[in-house]
């Protein structure tokens, strides 16, 4: 239950920077995940603050102490990985108490706090029965126990949720969330899945080629994505190049195919010259009222059924746009090769470097 600082910590393999210059403040209590592509550090960053790594330069502190060069089993983290990574032959029980015995906690507290630690991921009940004879969404729980048992300063989780299937991953996350807040854990969770991170995480940073890119809440950096690659990288995303034209408090007018785009919002990105919005295909109205800005007029090329929304393929003025539309707000009645009038609210543009 400490903040983590992280203080530009590097940390390189041969010639592979797999950390660059890496700072980050997680906050006391805080679920905080780090996501992004295959290779961009994220697993060497949670090692390191594991202790696991020694960084190359830099410093990892847990509140006002500095751990840069504390050896993992004294820095009482919590790990829960992947492949459960639960001893075969010894039973849930067994597998939970372990810490405890190394840490030569007395035998009555030792049963209390694995009942304790069982009964917070509901398993009390598989106590005496091995990981063999377990599902995989319960060995993640036996595992989950098993790092929460050791009263953890935070708890550290690599891809809990991939090997499970994508219905008990759902159940599985807002099961995570709960503990972590019912302990008051400062949680760090890896995951290269943008909606396990945009649906649990208090805060998150996206991580590209060992730097971090991007860090805020779910929404600031859904709606506010800092460069293209974090547009992309969290959810599907129309980019429209454009000239910046005008520009005048936060509101900023782009010369585009398709006519001229306000974008209104903060102020990042660009405010001259070349440029590149982001527009996710929710933002894309289709079929307007009188109150709708940024309109253009645009051809269906194919209207895909859903069941809850119709997803869209437009071609406005030879750009091809993908809009999301609810299948209450008349996505249904798209036809292909209608013609249909748009627009996107001007806080839903957002300016980025061409
Ligand atoms: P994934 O989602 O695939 O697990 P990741 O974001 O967790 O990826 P890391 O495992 O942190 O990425 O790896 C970052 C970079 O460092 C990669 O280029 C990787 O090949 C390299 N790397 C990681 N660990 C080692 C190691 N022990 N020895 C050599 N190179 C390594």
């Amino acid at each position: 239950m400490v903040p983590i600082s992280i203080q530009h910590v590097v940390k390189a393999f041969g010639k592979v920077r797999a950390l660059d210059d890496v700072s980050v403040e997680i906050d006391r209590g805080e679920l905080f995940f780090l996501l992004g592509p295959s290779g961009c550090g994220k697993t060497t960053l949670l090692r390191t603050i594991a202790g696991f790594y020694m960084p190359d330069a830099g410093r990892v502190c847990f509140g006002e102490r500095d751990l840069t060069h504390v050896p993992p089993e004294a820095r009482n983290t919590g790990m829960v990985f992947q492949n459960y990574a639960l001893w075969p032959h010894m039973t849930v029980e067994a597998n939970v108490e372990f810490g405890l015995r190394v840490r030569r906690v007395p035998r009555a507290e030792r049963r209390r706090r694995v009942a304790e630690a069982l009964d917070m991921v509901k398993m009390g009940q598989y106590a005496r029965r091995k990981p063999n004879q377990l599902s995989g969404g319960q060995q993640q729980r036996i595992a989950l126990a098993r790092a929460l048992v050791i009263r953890p300063q935070c708890l550290l989780l690599d891809e809990p949720l991939s090997n499970l299937d994508a219905k008990l991953r759902l159940d599985m996350r807002t099961e995570i969330r709960r503990l972590c807040k019912a302990a008051d854990l400062t949680a760090v969770y890896v995951t290269h899945d943008q909606k396990e991170a945009l649906s649990i995480a208090d805060r998150m940073a996206v991580m590209f080629a060992g730097q971090i890119v991007q860090a805020g809440t779910p929404q600031a950096l859904y709606r506010r994505p800092a460069t293209p690659a974090v547009a992309d990288f969290l959810g599907e995303t129309n980019f429209v190049p454009g000239e910046i034209v005008e520009v005048s408090g936060e509101t900023r007018a782009v010369r585009t195919a398709l006519g001229i785009l306000r974008a209104h919002g903060d102020a990042g990105g660009p405010r001259q010259g070349p440029c590149t919005l982001s527009v996710r295909p929710e933002a894309i109205v289709v079929g307007i009222d009188d109150a709708t800005e940024n309109r253009f007029a645009a051809r269906v090329v194919q209207a895909t059924y859903l069941g809850e929304s119709v997803q869209v393929t437009l071609d406005a003025s030879g750009t091809t746009l993908r809009a999301t539309v609810p299948e209450r707000a008349g996505g249904a009645g798209l036809a292909d090769n209608g013609t249909v009038q748009c627009g996107i609210d001007a806080r839903d543009v957002v300016v980025l470097n061409a």
